[in-house]
C-alpha cells in the first residue's frame, strides 16, 4: 500500500502571523477529521517553516515541507537557503522542479538533478515535480517531455536514493488556471510514469512510489483523481491556502 499524501503549496502567499493562523486551523481540523493512513504536507514559505515544525508537534499526520533549496551545500550565495538549513529546523520534504522555477529561475533538469541529490543527502525528501506545458501538448509531446525530466532529474539516483522520492505530475497547463487535467488524462500520465520507473528500477520499487497529482486540484475534483489507480493524492496550490477546501483534500483518503 502506497503512502497517500496531500501536499500544500503555499507559493510565496501569507505573512508569518497569517501562515500561523492558517496551519493551526488546519492542524485543528485535520485532528478532528482525518481518520485514515494520509500525511498532510505543508510546503510553506522558509520564514514560516521552523514555527510551524514547532506548532506541528504532537500531530504525527501533519509535516512541513520548503519549496526549494539551493544546491549547494553551504557558501556564498547571497539570499539562497541550503538543504542543511532546512533540515535542522525539523522540515521533511523538499519541493524541487516546480514548473514556476523552471520558468521563473530557469531551472533545468541538470541543475535539479543536483539539487535533488544535495536534498537526499540531508535526509529531506524531495517532491519533484514534473509536467509539459500546454505547447509541449498540443504538440504531442508530452511523454517525451515527462520521459526526459525523469532521465535527467532523477534517473541518475541509485535505487535507495530513488526510493525515497515523491513525485508530482503538474501539467503545467493545468497550474493556477482552474482548467484540471481529467481523471483520465492524469491516470494515463501516472501510469506512464511508473511503466518508465519499473523499466529503469525494477517493478517493486515502481510499485511503491506515491505520485502525487498537481493542477487546479479541489474538494470536488480531487474524489475522482485520487480514485485513479496511479493517483496516491495531489500537490494543491490555491486551494491549500483554504483549511477547509485543504482539509476536505485530504479527507478523500479517509
Ligand atoms: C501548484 O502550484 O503546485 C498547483 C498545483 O497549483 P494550483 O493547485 O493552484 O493549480
Amino acid at each position: 500500500m502506497r503512502t497517500k499524501i496531500v501536499a500544500g503549496n503555499w507559493k510565496m502567499n501569507l505573512d508569518y502571523q497569517e501562515g500561523l493562523a492558517l496551519f493551526s486551523e488546519i492542524t485543528n481540523m485535520i485532528k478532528d477529521e482525518i481518520t485514515g493512513k494520509q500525511e498532510a504536507v505543508i510546503c510553506s514559505p522558509f520564514i514560516h517553516l521552523s514555527s510551524l515544525v514547532q506548532l506541528a508537534k504532537g500531530y504525527n499526520k501533519v509535516s512541513l515541507g520548503a519549496q526549494n533549496a539551493h544546491q549547494a551545500e553551504a557558501g556564498a550565495y547571497t539570499g539562497e537557503i541550503s538543504a542543511k538549513m532546512i533540515k535542522s529546523v525539523g522540515a521533511q520534504y523538499v519541493i524541487l522542479g516546480h514548473s514556476e522555477r523552471r520558468q521563473y529561475f530557469a531551472e533545468t533538469n541538470a541543475l535539479l538533478a543536483k539539487k535533488t541529490d544535495i536534498v537526499l543527502s540531508h535526509g529531506l525528501k524531495p517532491i519533484f515535480c514534473i509536467g509539459e506545458t500546454l505547447a509541449e501538448r498540443e504538440a504531442n509531446q508530452h511523454f517525451a517531455i515527462i520521459k526526459s525530466q525523469l532521465e535527467e532529474g532523477v534517473f541518475h539516483l541509485g535505487v535507495e536514493d530513488f526510493s525515497k522520492l515523491v513525485l508530482a505530475y503538474e501539467p503545467v497547463w493545468a497550474i493556477g488556471t482552474g482548467v484540471t487535467a481529467s481523471s483520465a488524462q492524469a491516470q494515463e500520465i501516472h501510469a506512464f510514469i511508473r511503466a518508465e520507473i519499473s523499466a529503469k528500477y525494477g517493478k517493486e520499487v515502481a510499485e511503491g512510489i506515491t505520485i502525487l497529482y498537481g493542477g487546479s486540484c479541489n474538494p470536488k475534483n480531487a474524489p475522482e483523481l485520487f480514485a485513479q489507480p496511479d493517483i496516491d493524492g495531489g500537490l494543491i496550490g490555491g486551494a491549500s491556502l483554504k483549511s477547509r477546501d485543504f482539509v476536505d483534500i485530504l479527507s478523500v483518503f479517509n
